[in-house]
């Protein structure tokens, strides 16, 4: 039996589940994992939190996160200068799972969501996985959301959900606060609309994070994740910023103690460590930078970059092309993209092979566009 001859939902018909190919080659640059491991003195510290947890595991875990709600709140404090408190944030199993009960609590059956494209493709699966029709508005040449088209896109679809993801996944580019208040106001001014503000990356970027935004506008919320920045993608922790009210709404969705007390407590270790953790941002931030200049070097297009990735072209065969640097040993990631690829920021060592791979890739005539 194939899944299409399963009685499935009509809007999970004919879909493929996320997930980049992983593949055994050396250098993996394909899903903007961050390349350094934790470290020692931070391993040791979670496996004492983790054996204090196993020690009453006997009993459910805090059901409302207490403890680490306040460490998240006031990381974000500490990081943007403004002031988080607990009842402010929410966490889940990977931001994923925060846009799931988000879109559980104000989208589903006969609403929609909307987003630019190309964007993170989860808020389109996320969508249409919660029963919320989803639909997409474009961006300029350059990947930075066109507030025109935009603004007729809210007009039109009249959205339950507004996605602003910045910086975005896979092009890198941060959207200017100005853009996010205009989507905002746009939207309110049609209907009540929830603006999830998909922060992923925000650690990584130029400009300073929109979480001041939700100040005053109840229905703008900031989602994070541990995945990126702290480099604890297997930790599988996320969170969100928001008026309490919508921390209390999305209450309504979540399943009873939905986050394990080993999670709460390795999230908290992983917190004490935060400036150690975030030290290796800052060496990302200088490759990523360095990819950027050296692949334009090579005549390349490349979106300028907010992220921990770079996105570059522009290739009359963008799959042709990521094959080729894979025979190199280099994984990029094919987002579908047409004529586009993306590379994460990895080690320097592991960037040279993959700036090594492009660099012989490239240099026959005819694989870029122009
Ligand atoms: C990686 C990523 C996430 C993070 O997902 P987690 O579930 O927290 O690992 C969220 N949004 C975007 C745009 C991403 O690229």
């Amino acid at each position: 039996m194939r899944i299409d001859d399963l009685p499935i939902r009509d809007e999970l018909k004919g879909k493929s589940p996320y997930g980049a190919p992983q593949l055994d080659v050396p250098v993996l640059l394909n899903t903007n994992e961050n390349p350094y491991p934790l470290p020692e003195a931070l391993v040791a510290r979670i496996a004492e939190r983790v054996a204090e947890a196993a020690r009453g595991l006997n009993r459910y875990p805090d059901r409302d996160a207490v403890e680490l709600r306040q460490g998240l709140a006031d990381y974000l404090t500490r990081s943007t200068g403004h002031p988080v408190r607990r009842e402010q944030v929410w966490a889940a199993n990977g931001s994923n799972e925060i846009l799931q009960q988000l879109l559980q609590t104000f989208g589903g059956p006969g609403r929609s969501a909307l987003g630019f494209s190309p964007t993170y493709q989860m808020h389109d699966l996320i969508s249409r996985g919660t029963g919320t029709g989803w639909s997409q508005g474009p961006r300029n040449a350059d990947f930075t959301v066109d507030l025109d088209a935009a603004l007729a896109a809210i007009a039109e679809r009249r959205p339950d959900v507004l996605f602003v993801c910045s910086p975005n996944n896979p092009t890198g580019t941060a959207v200017a606060r100005e853009t996010v208040l205009a989507l905002y106001q746009a939207a309110q001014a049609v209907k009540p609309t929830l603006v999830i503000v998909d922060e992923a990356y925000t650690e990584f970027s130029h400009q300073p994070s929109l979480l001041p935004l939700i100040e005053g506008r109840p229905l703008l919320v900031v989602t994070r994740t541990m995945s990126k920045a702290f480099g604890a993608a297997g930790l599988r922790l996320g969170y969100l910023a928001a008026d309490p009210a919508v921390v209390d709404a999305v209450q309504l969705v979540r399943l009873p103690y939905h986050l394990s007390s080993v999670t709460q407590a390795t999230a908290l270790a992983a917190l004490e460590f935060t400036d150690t953790l975030l030290g290796y941002v800052d060496r990302l931030k200088r490759e990523r930078d360095r990819i950027v200049t050296e692949l334009r070097a090579m005549g390349l297009a490349v979106t300028d970059s907010d992220a921990n990735f770079v996105q570059f072209g522009e290739f009359q065969d963008s799959h042709g092309v990521w094959q080729a640097i894979l025979d190199h040993g280099v994984l990029v990631r094919d987002n579908g993209v047409p004529g586009w690829l993306r590379v994460t920021a990895g080690t320097p060592a592991e960037n040279d092979a993959f700036l090594d791979a492009v660099r012989v890739v490239t240099k026959n005539s005819g694989v870029t566009k122009n």
